[in-house]
């Protein structure tokens, strides 16, 4: 694609407007649905998109911002729709740093953020959607799950023994018990998208090499001391068979109502960006629209404005 010269200065909501370059920005990142992943091969963890430049990013990110905040109040002023932004990465892929600043803007009472952890034995007792069934967002809410239900076909795949863990009925415990999860998980997003939620779903997709150099900056800079976790380089030895339980997580639960979107993120501004820019885009789908009063209701509170001014 050419790198066509676009004049930030006279930005709108038009054509050649954020709004189309925004659309134009994450569809190569969408994973098509039925389509067979291979990473690294079918996403480049590097990429940076052909139509910005980090100085043209920073704008374009402080307008994704400011158009989620919008979107957020309105969202939220509907009452009937809802937004669950799902991140999964490796470990120093940025997923905190993304929410930092990708909702920086935002009314902090429209959203709510919930961190999954290794499961509690409460959590391990039910089954496995549970605990993320109960974090979903209300109508009007967005919800981002860093980390998700997602990490049941991930790290509970890559490591068995967390599988034993659960402990499921022997008949559930076949080869076949990822098929039945991808079909699950999908289903469970269909009847969420069907009752008014949308659900955005973003792989950070970050490069052997960058994770190396990142986990080496947590152990040299002292400020960054407190991220740096020995569990992250017990992890990084399985670098192989997460890709593999990822391509396959991105081949089987990229659906038409929750399609996956592979941020690149060696690089954090465009990552930042993308992020951005695919849940600014469910919004603008979604439109929600502050309710309007029918004549009726508009007259009586017309009567009220005046019994007001009388006071
Ligand atoms: P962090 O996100 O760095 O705070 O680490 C959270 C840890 O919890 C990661 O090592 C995850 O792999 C782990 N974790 C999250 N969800 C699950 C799960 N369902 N089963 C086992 N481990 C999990
Ligand atoms: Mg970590």
């Amino acid at each position: 694609m050419p790198n066509k010269p676009r004049d930030s200065r006279h930005g709108d909501d038009d054509s050649g407007g954020p709004r189309d370059r925004i659309a134009e920005l994450i569809a190569p990142l969408r994973v098509r649905p039925g389509t067979k992943v291979r990473l690294p091969r079918d996403f480049d963890p590097g990429h940076t998109g052909d139509l910005v430049n980090k100085p043209a990013g920073t704008e374009l990110l402080q307008r994704g911002v400011a158009m989620l905040a919008d979107y957020q109040a309105r969202l939220a002023a509907e009452h009937r729709r809802g937004l669950l932004v799902v991140l999964q990465a490796l470990d120093a892929a940025g997923k905190d740093g993304t929410i930092r600043h990708v909702m920086s803007g935002v009314n902090p009472q429209g959203v709510r953020v919930h961190s999954f952890k290794v499961p509690s034995a409460e959590e391990l007792g039910h089954d496995y959607l549970w605990r993320y069934g109960s974090r979903l967002p209300a109508r009007g809410e967005i919800a981002i799950f860093n980390r998700s239900h997602y990490e049941e076909v991930l790290v509970v795949r890559v490591h068995p023994e967390l599988l034993d863990n659960q402990q499921l009925p022997p008949s559930v415990r076949r080869r076949d018990v990822w098929e039945h999860r991808f079909h699950a998980i999908n289903e469970f997003e269909r009847h969420l998208s069907e009752n008014g939620f949308r659900i955005v779903k973003l792989f950070l997709n970050v490069s052997k090499e960058e994770q190396r150099r990142r986990l080496l900056q947590r152990i040299d800079r002292p400020e960054k001391n407190w991220k740096f976790s020995a569990a992250d380089l017990r992890e990084r030895q399985f670098w192989d068979d997460y890709q593999k339980a990822y391509a396959d997580m991105l081949s089987n639960t990229s659906t038409e109502w929750a399609p996956w979107y592979v941020i690149p993120a060696d690089h954090k501004w465009f990552a930042r960006i993308a992020a951005a820019g695919t849940i600014v885009h469910a919004l603008m789908e979604l439109d929600p629209q502050f309710p309007t009063l029918d004549s009726q209701a508009r007259r009586e509170l017309i009567q009220l404005r005046s019994a007001l001014e009388q006071q």
